[in-house]
């Protein structure tokens, strides 16, 4: 695997590319900016934990790029979901949400709204765009 390839499958913006137009910067170096997106877990920096590197072929499509990140909500919720997804990607069968809790480094509560968030989320979705992303977390009660 190469680094391009592993940066894409970690769900960060290839440097390729503009994230706003998608215009190849083919060898030219974009512009870039980090943005709160409460979507947004680093596999290898938890530290950046709700910050999306973004990426743009010109300043003004960085700044239009960073507007829509600032009218988005930042939802905690949303962030403590994938921070369990990212800890339950490795990991097969059942995990109590002590352990959940241990693992992903949110309290007790934190685990329990971020899985009512993620089921309120599914449940509007229906049952086949649930299945996608992230995985529902097998969860002892
Ligand atoms: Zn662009």
């Amino acid at each position: 695997m190469d680094a391009h390839t592993e940066e894409a499958e970690n769900g960060r913006p290839s440097r390729d590319l503009c994230d706003l137009c998608g215009f190849a910067l083919a060898g030219q170096s974009g512009v870039l900016a980090l943005v709160a997106d409460s979507s947004a877990v680093d596999d290898h920096t938890p530290t950046r934990d709700g910050q999306r590197l973004v990426v743009a072929c010109s300043p003004e499509h960085l700044a239009v790029l960073e507007e829509v990140y600032q009218r988005r909500t930042f939802n905690e919720e949303e962030l403590w979901a994938a921070q369990i997804a990212r800890a339950l990607r490795y990991r097969a069968g059942r995990i109590t949400p002590e352990e959940l809790s241990e693992r992903t480094g949110l309290t007790f509560g934190q685990v329990v709204r971020a899985i009512t968030w993620r089921n309120d989320i599914a449940r509007a979705e229906g049952p086949s765009e649930a299945e996608e992303g992230q995985p529902s977390p097998d969860i002892e009660a």
